[in-house]
């Protein structure tokens, strides 16, 4: 979702900017087409004990080496691989080695896992595949036949991040909920547990990971209203082994679970009695870092943004919303509460910290002995330095432009800037919801000490919904999206919003907390990053691009036109002497949905591909046949200029996140400016209101808009469609 809003000054940028701010956030949504169906072949029999035959130590002594085990590569989760057949002088060789079609064609954010000579990888819609890693040849593929209604609740595209492997088990986390343990050897489901309550709006996008027989699973949910947890489930039953909720029991009692101990202590005082958190979850979802320290046997996970953002409506006693935004490390084997550092304590923007959490050993104690860190890049702009073993705030800088604070103290608290707090008055912020850096995960190259930021310059206007009221289907925030959109799109808004969006790659020096060196995208949305021992860095963009940098020094040393959005976290692995280097590609994921008008020509959905290199490598990867945006059924325009500005206010309450800013998609999902339907306005309501698309993922708004209301966003629809076409030139 983004938020389109007229910007006022944004304060730490020291220039006052006009500019359309885009507020992204979200996506989800439904599906545009069907997608071929599925089957979950299993004809692989072999001997069992040769598939993911893997087990904590053995991830702890392979590392990221010639196998890739875990989420991260190994369990510090550093993304960085020993290999270095790769290097900074043969990577100018590296070339194709294999493709293989995904049978989705909506985002992909799959890291695979290598071991054992397979390949294991997820698409959208939750699938699992089992490839040969060396060939790209199918051994199985499963479908967890996920009802697409659900498409509605996922935040962000129904995206999935990976799987883990423990023991000749493969483990996804459904986007339904469930939480499913496959024959490695087969793909055939041995348990399937659902770890949520599926009658509110949670989502599992992220990886599970494994350690000593328990599967760590998180959710997402927290743009619409739930309450977050960290689950532990036995390997072999499925069975709960314990669960740490992020947010106090809505009474303030216990849950009977081992989170309690500590909310009780000191969760439960930072919130207040009353508030939307009470009814609505308070948000605090534990959707994507989840990380094993070995050394001090404890995970250590990232805990995301309050629900809704806004603390007026969520909490207005105004605490700190324990454990909103916060780092937070639990006993491995009990989940029991070790110690947290917050973020950003009372969180109003959306700021999760449940980006990449990387363990390393830093020169920073006496005489520059080693101190074990917790290193974080969270979406509210400030790169942090944590010891591992007590939580203690070590240090902190901003690693881009931040404007909703001027620093941190001298215990890692942010200082608020003033105003940043909103109001009814719109104010525009860096970082906006979409983050300074999102899921895309970081690496660290431990020889150089330095980390690799996928980082962003986004900014939002933020103002307080006037109208808010919490529902089920619908994003519940409290923050306004409509403010300071111009009702109609103009040329001049368009380039503005345009230059407001802004990507880096960063290489940041944590012992010093400043940038050695850094590069400049085309587009903000950038992808997961992967540091090689042979002194390189790779990584994708959305707009198709893989690029090999110098780890040293940013020079980019290669280049592939992947002809597919591309930003999940590549993977390199060493198969018979030979290295390959993997990155999963799919047009989608929030970026996608929520910045079709970043592209002057939307891209159109793609089947999404798993793309294996290798020196010498000679395949390639033919550029899509993308068909034309057929225009021709532009309607002819209405409503008054009350009338518009209606219809950009519900369009942002209901729509936007799905179908785009300015009603311009990206190509994944519809683009309504296009769309038959918006031409008649009994067809509309059929697909708006009584919900005849609810299969495809369009359910019904009824709950939240009236006949009118849709009518109103129809009518915005329409003067988007001759707004664009005014700023093509066409009469
Ligand atoms: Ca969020």
């Amino acid at each position: 979702m983004r938020m389109i809003s007229r910007l006022r000054k944004v304060p730490a940028l020291g220039r006052p900017l006009m500019l359309l701010a885009a507020l992204a956030i979200l996506g989800a949504c439904s599906e545009q087409k069907p997608e071929s169906s599925t089957e979950s072949a299993a004809q692989v029999s072999p001997d069992k004990s040769a598939f993911a035959a893997v087990t904590t130590q053995r991830i702890i002594d392979t590392g990221a080496s010639d196998e890739w085990l875990t989420y991260g590569g190994s369990y510090d989760e550093q993304r960085h691989s020993s290999l270095t057949a790769l290097n900074r002088e043969t990577v100018t060789n590296l070339g194709v080695a294999w493709t293989y079609d995904l049978q989705t064609n909506r985002g992909v954010e799959s890291t695979p896992i290598v071991v054992d000579g397979v390949m294991y990888v997820t698409s959208a819609w939750s699938l699992v595949y089992a490839l040969d890693a060396a060939t790209g040849k199918e051994l199985w593929v499963y479908n967890p036949e996920v009802d697409k209604a659900v498409g509605v609740n996922a935040c962000c595209d129904v995206v999935n991040r990976g799987v883990a492997v423990y023991e000749g088990q493969v483990f996804v986390g459904v986007i339904d909920g469930r939480l499913e343990a496959l024959d490695a050897a087969t793909g055939k489901r041995n348990w399937s547990v659902v770890t949520v309550d599926q009658s509110k709006p949670y989502t599992i996008t992220g990886a599970p990971r494994v350690v000593n027989g328990k599967v760590l699973i998180g959710n997402g949910g927290a743009e619409l209203g739930v309450r977050g947890y960290l689950s532990a489930y036995d390997a072999n039953s499925g069975d709960k082994v314990w669960r740490f909720y992020t947010v106090p029991n809505p009474n303030k009692e216990p849950d009977n679970e081992i989170s309690d101990e500590v909310f009780a202590k000191l969760g439960n005082d930072s919130w207040g009695d009353d508030g939307h958190w009470v009814t609505d979850g308070g948000g605090g979802t534990v959707w994507d870092s989840i990380v094993y320290d070995d050394v001090n046997d404890q995970i250590v996970f990232g805990v995301g943004n309050g629900s809704p953002w806004n603390r007026n409506f969520r909490d207005p006693a105004g605490g700190d919303n324990l454990f909103l935004s916060s780092i937070v490390a639990v006993d491995a084997d009990t989940g029991r509460y070790r110690w947290h550092f917050q973020t950003t304590p009372g969180d109003n923007w959306d700021y999760t910290a449940t980006q990449s959490i990387i363990l390393a050993d830093l020169p920073l104690g006496d005489e520059g002995s080693p101190v074990r860190v917790a290193m974080q890049a969270p979406k509210n702009g400030f790169f942090y330095v944590i010891n591992a073993t007590n939580g203690e705030f070590i240090s902190g800088e901003a690693f881009g432009p931040v404007s909703w604070a001027t620093g941190l103290d001298k215990n890692g608290r942010p200082i608020e800037a003033e105003g940043a707090r909103y109001g009814k008055n719109p104010v525009t912020l860096l970082p906006g919801p979409s983050g300074a850096h999102n899921w895309h995960p970081m690496a660290y190259n431990p020889e150089l000490e330095l980390a690799y930021i996928p980082a962003q310059e986004i900014p939002a206007t933020y103002a307080e919904d006037s109208r808010f009221s919490a529902g089920s289907t619908a994003w519940n925030t409290g923050a306004d999206f409509a403010a300071g959109t111009p009702p109609i799109l103009s040329p001049a808004d368009l380039k503005a919003a345009r230059a407001a969006l802004k990507g880096r790659l960063i290489a940041w020096d944590p012992k010093v907390q400043e940038a050695r060196w850094s590069v400049e995208h085309a587009n903000a949305w950038n992808g997961g990053v992967l540091s090689t021992a042979g002194g390189l860095v790779f990584q994708g963009r959305l707009d198709g691009v893989f690029v090999a940098y110098d780890a040293a020094t940013g020079e980019a040393l290669w280049s592939y036109d992947l002809h597919s959005g591309a930003n999940a976290g590549p993977a390199t692995f060493s198969i018979d002497n030979t290295q390959y280097v993997t990155i999963t590609t799919g047009w989608g994921s929030l970026y996608a949905l929520t910045a079709g008008y970043a592209y002057d020509e939307a891209l159109a959905p793609t089947v999404g591909k798993v793309v294996t290199f290798k020196l010498g490598g000679t395949k390639s990867i033919a550029e899509p046949d993308l068909p034309q945006v057929d225009r021709s059924t532009l309607a002819v325009a209405f409503g008054s200029e009350e009338m518009l500005r209606e219809g950009l206010v519900h369009y942002a309450r209901n729509c936007l996140v799905c179908h785009g800013p300015f009603a311009a998609s990206s190509g994944v999902l519809p683009d309504l400016r296009w769309s038959p339907i918006t031409a008649n306005a009994d067809a509309w309501n059929s697909v708006v209101i009584d919900g005849i698309l609810a299969k495809n993922g369009m359910v019904s708004f009824a709950e939240y808009l009236t006949n009118e209301d849709a009518e109103a966003i129809r009518a915005y629809v329409v003067s988007q469609a001759r707004a664009d076409m005014n700023i093509r030139g066409v009469d």
